[in-house]
Order: structure tokens, then C-alpha cells, then sequence
């Protein structure tokens, strides 16, 4: 039999409860959630170890809570899966979950935030020192021979004791000393309204002792049914948002959710909820995610992650599926054509979930896009099927609003079209204001022709996912053949000078031509006069199959080796540099003033220059030149 030993908290643990102690005071009743919730789930473990060894089966599960007002203790009480030793030290001693260090980080951030954290990091146990000075733990792993159990306890600041005891019940009781000013859980009232709101939606049975007497009756608090299993109708959006929470172990609130029994071939129900806050780790490849899947309300797994793609991988819920065999594993879901079937069928929820919430309440959606908008733009690439659904999901900043915010819908710009339009246009940059300024719209905007302005890294790469939106073609204004020639704009005149003196002006300007190219070389690939300039004199123009500037930069960011493509340069025939760059006589100075004419260019698409020195430095000599000459 191990002695009794004394161990301190690993470091975070220690941070940890300090800060938690702190910082979730006004929100002290949750730790009544979290002891209930990890008996309930201690009861799910042992149903499913049954499933094998029968003989481990709870004559009936419970959760037993009792309230002892002469030595001010609340007591928490299961016949679940219980620990070993080993596990107590593993589970309650160190903090188990990965993300425990970033946890830290953010709890020292206004109480009401860190109060939304707590949980999803697997530190619901250690809440009970939000209200106790001292926590005993005693407990017994199911399918231990011996009744010899484990007696962990602490005072929650620098360690624990760990102790064998004889005679332990299968199962776990955790008891809390409270604290003086945490006397107020030990009234009857008070006790049972939080744990009525904790655990109504829990299956397993949660009693609460009558009364203080030691020999006094228990009372079934909740109705102990499976949340899901209940008729929609039956069920309030309370009880909805305090399983989600169950479920998640998050505090935000639901966005929205959808609760469906699905009846014929298959037979499952889901209850599926989108959040209405990103997790941390939404970015991390390791990061949980998937359903908690049941089998005939039998708790199988959390975390099923085959019934939902990558791109819906915030939504939280429950699957229970009736057709599975109840020894399914991770490996079988996986080859399980049925599986398949019910991703399917979820997907579609979830996207038509979507769907009404961005028709029914469009501050909301724009709080779920800004939260989950760059998950969702994964999906044309790992759903064929469904992107035209995704996109049609999909908000963009737009030149029709002339803001920054991301609040324009594909519909919206098709609906706007011009007659004769027969591509969705979009300029991408770093940054929106790159966008908004780039060159490339100076023609658009003359004409009145709507463009997107894309600024999230994976905005162009989206964009060639996708090719077309309702059979219109994504066109990237910064890119080969614009098609503009048959849109009717107010202006048509203005717009397209077809007239004499533009051809010869043109004429009179292949000179020009020639020799920009000549001056710079390799580093174009053609120089040509534009129709897409206004006030700009010059931009760039990519090929219509060449990657663009923004796809290139995110392969070259990681670590891709991606081919060089030469950019074509566009002359603007009407600005005033350009002509002035014509007359110029002197070839060393037409050099130097095509070398930053290209650079500008470059610049204004957010691009990085080759050499900045270089172009600093002739910048400067035109510059004093300019000063010289006196004009
Ligand atoms: P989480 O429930 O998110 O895993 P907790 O801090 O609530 O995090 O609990 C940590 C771990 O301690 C649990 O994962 C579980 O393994 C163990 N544990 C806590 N309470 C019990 C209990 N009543 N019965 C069995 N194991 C428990
Ligand atoms: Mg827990």
C-alpha cells in the first residue's frame, strides 16, 4: 500500500488556480456545472466499458449531491467510471489538456472573457476552489479488484496530498469545504436552482440530498433524458444554450442551432449548434473537433470528427446515431459508408442553418462571418458539391459600399450587374486600402462597374477555387482581358474612345513603347498602352492563366518554390508623365524614369521592390534634377 506523499502542482496548474480563484469570482456558481458534468461523463466511460465487460455495469448511475451546513460541505457524489491512482495524478495534478499555457496567457484579460475561457481547456475540476479552501477527492476505478481507493486533497495553492484508503466505493466523491463567504450553496433553495439549470438536459440522474440530516432522502433533481431525445417542442432555448455549454465546456452563447431526427434508411438525430466565438485554437491542426457521438443514447466518442468537413469544423453538437454498432471505433467510422451518408446530410444543415441566419438576421451572420468567415473559405476546395451553397455564404468588402466591412454577398453583386456584364470582377491586395486604391479599378470606377475588394490572404486562391459564380466568371481585374466591350455603361462614349484622335494618338505612342521596353528588359514582359487607367500612369498586368501577386506571395510564404511569371506593363496614353516621358530625349534620363515608373507600379499593388535602394536613389536624382531645371 503507498504511503501517504505530498506532490506540488505542475507550474501552469499552480498559475492556474491562482488566477482562476481570482478572476471568475462573479461567476462562482459554474463550478456546480463542471463537478456535474465530469460525473456524468464519469458515468458515460463506465457505460461504454460495459459494452465489453458487463460485469462493470452501475446497478443505476447517478450523480448525489448532499449539503452539510454544521461542517459546511457540499459533496458530490458518483458511481461512474472512477480513477486509479495513476489517473488521479494525471488527471487532477497536472492539467491535462495541451492549451493550458495559452490559457494563462489569456486570463489575465477583462473577468467577463476570462469567465468564457474556463472550461475549454479542461480545467473544470479545479473550479471547485472558486468556492472551497480545501477539496477531498475520493475514488475508485471501476473494475478494480480490491476496494482499495485513492484519497487526493488540497487546498488548492501550492500542492496535494495523495493517500490509499481502504474500503472505497466505485465511483468518485469529491468534497468541498467551502469557503465563509461561499456558505450561500449550502441553502437548499439556492442549491437547487443552480443544479436544476446545470443538469436538466443531463441523461444521467442527479439527486439532491433533503434537508441536512445525515439519513435524509434524496430527491431526483432533473428529469435525466437525454436532451436530444425529447421533442423540440418540449424544450426551451435555455435548455438548448445550457447543453451547448455541456457539451462545449464554452460560456459564449449559441448562435444558432438545429435539432433534427432523421427517419428511413438511416436513423439518427443530431443536435448540432454553431457558436457564436472562435476558439483559440480554431487555426491548430491538432485542435478537437467533431461531434460527441452516441449509439442508441450509449455514449461512444467525443470528438467524431468524420461527420462534418474541415471547413464546419466550429460546429459543436451531438450525433446519436442508431444504425452504428455500438463497438464502433475511430477506424471503422472511417471505412463506414454510412458515415458518409450522414456527413452529407449534416453538411446540409448546417449550411441551410447558415442560410436562414444570414437571411433573418443579418447582424448576427456578420458577427459569424467575422468569426468563422475564413473556415467557411476552405470549402471550394474540400466540398465540389456544396460551392456553390459555401459561396453563395461567402461576404466581401465591395466598391458598390465603398467600405471596409466584409458585408457583400456574391447575389448582392450579381443582382447589381450592368446590362451586358457578364463577369463578377474582384481586385486583390494585402489590405483593403491597397485594394481600394489599386490602379486597376480606375476604369471601373469611370464606367461604374462594381468590383470586389479582396484583401484576406486567401481571397485570390478562393477566387480560382471557385471559377465562376452562378455560370459568371471570377475575373481578376488585374489580369489579362478584362471584357468590358459589350457592358453598357451611363457614359459609353467617354468610356471606350473609339474616335480618330485616340488611334493616332496610339500610333504616335508605339514609339514609346519600344523603347520602355527596351529600358527595361527582362523585367516585362510586354509594354503595351492600357484601357484600364484613368488617373494612374502606369500598372501591371498579369496573364490570364499566370498566378497572381497575392496567391504567389502565400506559396512563396510557405516555403513553395513557385515560377516566375512576367507581369505585362500598361502605359496610361492620357497622363501627363507619360507624355513627358515621350519627349524625353536624353536615354540615360528615359531609363531612369522607366525604371520608377515600373516600380510605382509595382508599390501600388502592395508588391515588394527587387531593389528599394535602387529606386530611392533615382527617385532622389529626378527629383534634384527636377529642382535644377527650376519647374
Ligand atoms: P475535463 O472534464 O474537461 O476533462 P476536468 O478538469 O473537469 O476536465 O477534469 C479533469 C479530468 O479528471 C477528467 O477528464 C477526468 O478524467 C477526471 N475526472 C474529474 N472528475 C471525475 C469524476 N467524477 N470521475 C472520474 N474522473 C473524473
Ligand atoms: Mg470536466
Amino acid at each position: 500500500m503507498a504511503e501517504k506523499e505530498t506532490r506540488g502542482f505542475a507550474t501552469e496548474a499552480r498559475q492556474l488556480l491562482h488566477l482562476m480563484i481570482h478572476s471568475l469570482y462573479s461567476n462562482r456558481e459554474i463550478f456546480i456545472r463542471e463537478l456535474i458534468s465530469n460525473a456524468a461523463d464519469a458515468a458515460d466511460k463506465l457505460r461504454f466499458e460495459a459494452l465489453t465487460q458487463p460485469e462493470l455495469a452501475a446497478a443505476e448511475s447517478g450523480v448525489w449531491i448532499e449539503a452539510d451546513k454544521a461542517a459546511k460541505t457540499l459533496t458530490f457524489r458518483d458511481n461512474g467510471i472512477g480513477m486509479t491512482r495513476a489517473e488521479v495524478i494525471e488527471n487532477l495534478g497536472t492539467i491535462a489538456h495541451s492549451g493550458t499555457a495559452e490559457f494563462v496567457n489569456r486570463m489575465t484579460g477583462e473577468q467577463r472573457n476570462d469567465a468564457q475561457l474556463i472550461g475549454q481547456f479542461g480545467v473544470g475540476f479545479y473550479s471547485a476552489f472558486i468556492v472551497a479552501d480545501r477539496v477531498t477527492v475520493l475514488t475508485r476505478r471501476a473494475g478494480t479488484a480490491e476496494s482499495e481507493g485513492t484519497r487526493w486533497e488540497s487546498s488548492g495553492e501550492a500542492d496535494y496530498t495523495l493517500e490509499s484508503e481502504a474500503n472505497v466505493e466505485q465511483g468518485t466523491t469529491v468534497v468541498l469545504h467551502l469557503k465563509a463567504d461561499a456558505e450561500e450553496f449550502l441553502d437548499d433553495f439556492r442549491l437547487r436552482a443552480v443544479i436544476r439549470r446545470y443538469s436538466d438536459h443531463i441523461a444521467v440522474p442527479v439527486h439532491l440530498r433533503k434537508g441536512d440530516a445525515a439519513d435524509g432522502e434524496f430527491e431526483a433533481v432533473n428529469q435525466a433524458k437525454a436532451l436530444w431525445s425529447r421533442s423540440r417542442t418540449d424544450i426551451s432555448d435555455d435548455e438548448y444554450k445550457a447543453f451547448y455549454r455541456h457539451v462545449t465546456h464554452a460560456f459564449d452563447e449559441p448562435l444558432r442551432w438545429s435539432h433534427n431526427k432523421v427517419e428511413g434508411n438511416l436513423e439518427y438525430t443530431s443536435l448540432l449548434y454553431v457558436p457564436s466565438q472562435a476558439p483559440f485554437d480554431l487555426w491548430s491542426r491538432e485542435a478537437p473537433r467533431g461531434l460527441k457521438l452516441y449509439v442508441r443514447r450509449v455514449f461512444i466518442m467525443d470528438q467524431a470528427e468524420q461527420f462534418l468537413p474541415m471547413y464546419l469544423r466550429f460546429v459543436k453538437g451531438v450525433l446519436d446515431c442508431a444504425d452504428l454498432p455500438l463497438n464502433v471505433s475511430r477506424e471503422l467510422l472511417q471505412q463506414d459508408k454510412r458515415v458518409d451518408a450522414i456527413k452529407q446530410g449534416l453538411t446540409k444543415r448546417v449550411l441551410d442553418m447558415l442560410k436562414k441566419l444570414a437571411k433573418e438576421d443579418v447582424p448576427a451572420y456578420a458577427g459569424f462571418w467575422t468569426e468563422f468567415g475564413r473556415v467557411l473559405k476552405e470549402a471550394p476546395a474540400e466540398d465540389f458539391a456544396n460551392r456553390e451553397e459555401v459561396a453563395k455564404l461567402m461576404r466581401f468588402a465591395t466598391t458598390h459600399t465603398g467600405s471596409d466591412k466584409q458585408d457583400q454577398s456574391l447575389e448582392d453583386y450579381v443582382g447589381r450587374m450592368r446590362p451586358g456584364q457578364e463577369r463578377i470582377y474582384y481586385v486583390c491586395a494585402d489590405n483593403h486600402l491597397t485594394a481600394a486604391a489599386s490602379p486597376h479599378l480606375e476604369v471601373f470606377k469611370k464606367r461604374n462597374i462594381e468590383v470586389l475588394l479582396l484583401s484576406d490572404r486567401i481571397d485570390d486562391w478562393v477566387m480560382n477555387t471557385l471559377g465562376t459564380f452562378a455560370d459568371k466568371r471570377l475575373t481578376d481585374v488585374s489580369r489579362g482581358d478584362l471584357g468590358l466591350d459589350k457592358i453598357q455603361t451611363d457614359t459609353p462614349q467617354e468610356a471606350a474612345p473609339q474616335d480618330d484622335s485616340a488611334g493616332a494618338a496610339a500610333a504616335d505612342l508605339s514609339g514609346l513603347l519600344t523603347r520602355v521596353k527596351d529600358a527595361l528588359g527582362d523585367a516585362v514582359a510586354e509594354v503595351r498602352l492600357s484601357d484600364r487607367l484613368v488617373s494612374s500612369p502606369v500598372c501591371l498586368v498579369i496573364g490570364e492563366h499566370d498566378m497572381g501577386a497575392q496567391m504567389r506571395r502565400l506559396l512563396e510564404a510557405a516555403g513553395q518554390d513557385v515560377p516566375e511569371t512576367k507581369p505585362a506593363l500598361e502605359l496610361n496614353r492620357d497622363h501627363p508623365l507619360i507624355r513627358r516621358l515621350d519627349a524625353e530625349q536624353d536615354e540615360d534620363q528615359f531609363g531612369e524614369f522607366a525604371q520608377v515608373l515600373l516600380d510605382q507600379a509595382r508599390l501600388a499593388e502592395g508588391a515588394q521592390l527587387p531593389d528599394p535602394g535602387a529606386f530611392v536613389g533615382r527617385l532622389n536624382r529626378l527629383l534634384v534634377a527636377l529642382s535644377a531645371r527650376g519647374d
